[in-house]
């Protein structure tokens, strides 16, 4: 399907690696190096076989133009101090400034300006692809969560060298498609977050897939209003009503159980110490919003998880950074962090919110898997087919 670094001698070679340092910054200082920390099988691999390692890869939106905010050279250094190697900057990402600080860097890993202080990268631009694929020998791409964008870095350069899956890249890959491509069976997915209108395309997808969709958060609301629940004073989207009903129609049509809460947890106010209360879901006050699941829903939950083999989970099951309004997304991820534990479930969690509900629940390390990635995570999701994938998979052809 794809190669790896197992595929390709890299002795004396120069490896062009697509990275993803758009990572959390404030003041010039990342705040958050989960992503460089992913980075470190890669380069170390590709060390140990004897290449030169370049990294390359886009942070933020400068559309183009030279925006010294936006420079990599912080993303540098935490690279350096995360992956305890020695780095050289390079001022830009080709030409002149590229090529010397490639030639000049001796033992170091060289970290390349933000490709998208030129509009080729986003242009998918052969020409600019072509001036990447120019200062190095094989292309390796480990930046799955930016592997959805069709640009000259994930994208055109693939076609112009030989192309191979970095190790993050693998991994991803073949803990996504253990969940989704061929999974052991039954599967459930926990879709949650705030907007059915941003997920719209995972739950079509995935009613047709798995057998136990779970959804909570903001979005169940729209779901409950679907179904003739008074929400109160919820996040809800009436306007998908019909939409969240077509959902839920072509689910029992595929033997899909669709599980909404059953309580809820209310409060007048979305702030730390304001009161709340466990209402039955058909109790939820007019000037009340629900923001969380209920207890029973939580144990109910739970015990649903425990015949299934294969878990997706993105999105909290309520506004899970205020407690106590996170005790419904801790609930289920212990619950799955032990059937995780236990052998008996694999389990793929994705997306910002996600990752930071595990971590803050405090089970990342018993996770089968988390992706770091957000957009690409849910075009995964949706079923959609990544550029970046399927230029690997051409590639290896
Ligand atoms: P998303 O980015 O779509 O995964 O949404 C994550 C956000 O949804 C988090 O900031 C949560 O606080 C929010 N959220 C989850 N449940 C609720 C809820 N019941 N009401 C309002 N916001 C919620």
């Amino acid at each position: 399907m794809f190669k790896t670094l197992d595929d390709l001698d890299f002795a004396g070679k120069t490896a062009l690696v697509r990275a993803d340092l758009n990572v959390p910054m404030l003041n010039g200082v990342v705040t958050d190096a989960t992503r460089i920390a992913r980075l470190a099988p890669t380069v170390k691999d590709l060390r140990a076989k004897g290449a030169k390692v370049v990294l390359l890869s886009h942070f933020g939106r400068p559309k183009g133009k030279r925006v010294e905010e936006m420079t990599l050279a912080p993303a540098a250094r935490a690279v350096e101090d995360v992956l305890g190697v020695p780095v050289t900057f390079a001022n830009d990402c080709i030409g002149a400034d590229a090529v010397q600080a490639i030639a000049g860097s001796g033992d170091a890993v060289v970290v390349l300006e933000n490709l998208r202080y030129h509009a080729g990268e986003e242009a998918n631009d052969e020409g600019f692809a072509a001036a990447l694929a120019a200062l190095g020998d094989i292309y390796v791409n480990d930046a799955f969560s930016a592997a959805h964008r069709a640009h000259a870095s994930t994208h055109r350069i693939a076609g112009l060298m030989p192309a191979v899956a970095g190790r993050n890249m693998q991994a991803e890959l073949e803990a996504l498609s253990a969940a989704l491509g061929e999974p052991e069976r039954p599967v459930a997915a926990i879709v949650g977050g705030a907007k059915v209108s941003t997920k719209l395309a995972v739950l079509e997808n995935l009613v047709g897939r798995v057998e136990l969709l779970i959804i909570g958060g903001g979005m169940a609301n729209t779901f409950l209003y679907a179904g003739g629940v008074s929400v109160g004073k919820s996040l809800c989207e009436p306007d998908l009503a019909e939409t969240a009903r077509q959902v839920m129609a072509k689910a029992a049509e595929s033997g899909c159980e669709i599980a909404l809460p059953g309580d809820a947890v209310v409060a007048r106010e979305f702030k730390a110490g304001a009161p709340f209360e466990v209402v039955p879901i058909d109790a939820i006050p007019d000037d009340a919003m629900m923001l969380d699941v209920g207890p029973e829903t939580t144990r109910s939950l739970c015990e649903k998880l425990q015949s299934c083999r294969t878990l997706i989970w993105n999105g909290p099951m309520g506004a899970f950074e205020i407690p106590p309004f996170d005790d419904g997304t801790v609930g289920l991820a212990e619950a799955v962090a032990d059937l995780t534990d236990a052998g008996s479930m694999r389990s793929v969690a994705g997306g910002g919110d996600t990752v930071a509900a595990m971590s803050a629940a405090g089970v990342s390390e018993r996770i089968t898997y988390i992706s770091t990635a957000g957009g690409a995570f849910l075009e995964w999701m949706e079923g959609r087919a990544l550029p970046g994938v399927e230029a690997l998979a051409e590639a290896a052809k």
